[in-house]
């Protein structure tokens, strides 16, 4: 593993690709910036070593000419200045002389801000699609590569594997070093008993997950939306609870070969994911939506990690946008917060729950990258690491 810690960084221009894809409202305000915070020890090591800085990131997918107005990264370099308390010069262009001038009059320490790396993307997607005239351009402005974006790790980009490829010195920065060290605790020789949660929608997304971990763990427990389509896969009344039709057979399958799945056993339903009412009930009828887990599904959850070792959690266990369905996921993630065990989260909604349910301090790790997350579970190689 290339840690930054081999880099000799002095007097060098050090390209960082970052992971600044935050949730942004209405009015373009960051809404989370745990990523930003996370991205601060990379930073301020190399300001430490006296580097010239040059940050790179994406945020959000750029499809049309009007993303360019909403997906800029401006008010990230904004937020990025207050928080490292030193000033980050943002330069709204992804290439071009008003960059390479930017760069050339660095001094050590500072910090240059490029435009979202995906505004590149409008033009034949140059970034998502690795060009390599893009990736020898970005390249060009840096001495040295240093990648700390988890979340884009499982994708082969422009500013990640392109630059790698066409630089001298690629390094993982300690972000990505603290994932792929937290994450290990679940994909190697996790400590017994190793308790999953799996919950949101698809099952579709986790089935690579499902098989890798269903040889690992004690017991899996699911939640969600996820669970519904198991039960259906039962034979039960799911009323009109979401569904993934396309993993049917598999949930089939996987329920006739194991008995680690603990599926819920009453439930919170509604009429529809808006709903202004709930009630709780153990079977469902036709009307019924099934949007979070009930509270004796809650206590036989509690049952199963109560002695755990390690928790991997992945997926909300209810629809948690609808606040009246989130009771489920919070009484979970409070029980685990107080547990002596090795908790991770991997990413995603579940992180964003459980750091707006104000939790995030008591889990052992909760990662910045939910799609890397998973792919590194399920055992894959991610393009983004193995520069
Ligand atoms: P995923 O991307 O597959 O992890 O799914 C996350 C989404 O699943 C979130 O938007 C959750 O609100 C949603 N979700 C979780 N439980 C339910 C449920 N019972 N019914 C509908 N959506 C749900």
């Amino acid at each position: 593993m290339k840690s930054i810690e081999n880099a000799e960084l002095k007097n060098k221009k050090v390209i960082i690709r970052v992971d600044y894809n935050v949730p942004l409202n209405e009015n373009l305000e960051i809404t989370d910036d745990n990523r930003i915070k996370e991205s601060l020890k990379t930073i301020n090591y190399c300001i430490t070593h006296e580097a010239k800085i040059i940050l790179l990131s994406h945020l959000g997918k750029v499809k049309e000419e009007k993303d360019l107005k909403t997906k800029s990264l401006r008010v990230v370099a904004k937020r990025l200045s207050e928080l490292i308390k030193s000033p980050v010069t943002f330069i709204p262009k992804t290439r071009g002389i008003e960059v390479e001038n930017a760069i050339n009059n660095m001094k050590n320490g500072d910090i240059v801000m490029l435009e979202n790396t995906r505004f590149e993307d409008l033009d034949g997607k140059k970034e998502s699609g690795n060009n390599q005239e893009l990736a020898k351009y970005w390249a060009s402005l840096g001495d040295i590569f240093i990648n700390d974006a988890f979340g884009t790790a499982h994708r082969a980009h422009a500013s990640n594997v392109g630059i790698a490829s066409n630089i001298k010195e690629s390094y993982l920065g300690f972000l990505v070093l603290k994932e792929i060290e937290n994450l290990s605790k679940v994909t190697n020789n996790p400590k017994k008993p190793f308790i999953v949660i799996l919950g949101g929608a698809k099952v579709h997304d986790k089935i690579g997950t499902i098989e890798n971990l269903i040889k690992k763990a004690d017991y899996i427990l699911v939640g969600g939306a996820m669970a519904y389509t198991f039960l259906y896969a039962k034979g039960l009344n799911i009323g009109k609870s979401l569904i993934d039709e396309d993993s049917l057979l598999f949930c089939q399958n996987l329920l006739k070969t194991t008995d680690k799945l603990i599926l819920p056993i009453d439930h919170v339903v509604g009429e529809s994911v808006n709903s202004k009412t709930k009630c709780v009930k153990t079977q469902l009828e036709n009307n019924d939506m099934g949007l979070d887990i009930g509270p004796k599904t809650r206590e036989l959850f509690k049952s199963y990690l109560k002695n755990s070792k390690t928790i991997f959690w992945n997926g909300p266990l209810g629809y948690t946008e609808n606040k009246i369905f989130e009771e489920g996921t919070r009484e979970i993630a409070k029980f685990i917060s107080n547990l002596n065990t090795t908790s991770i989260v991997g990413g995603g909604d579940t992180a964003a729950v459980i750091i707006n349910m104000g939790y995030a301090k008591k889990f052992t790790h909760i990662s910045t990258g939910g799609g890397a997350s998973l792919e590194l579970i399920e055992g894959k190689e991610l393009p983004g690491i193995n520069i």
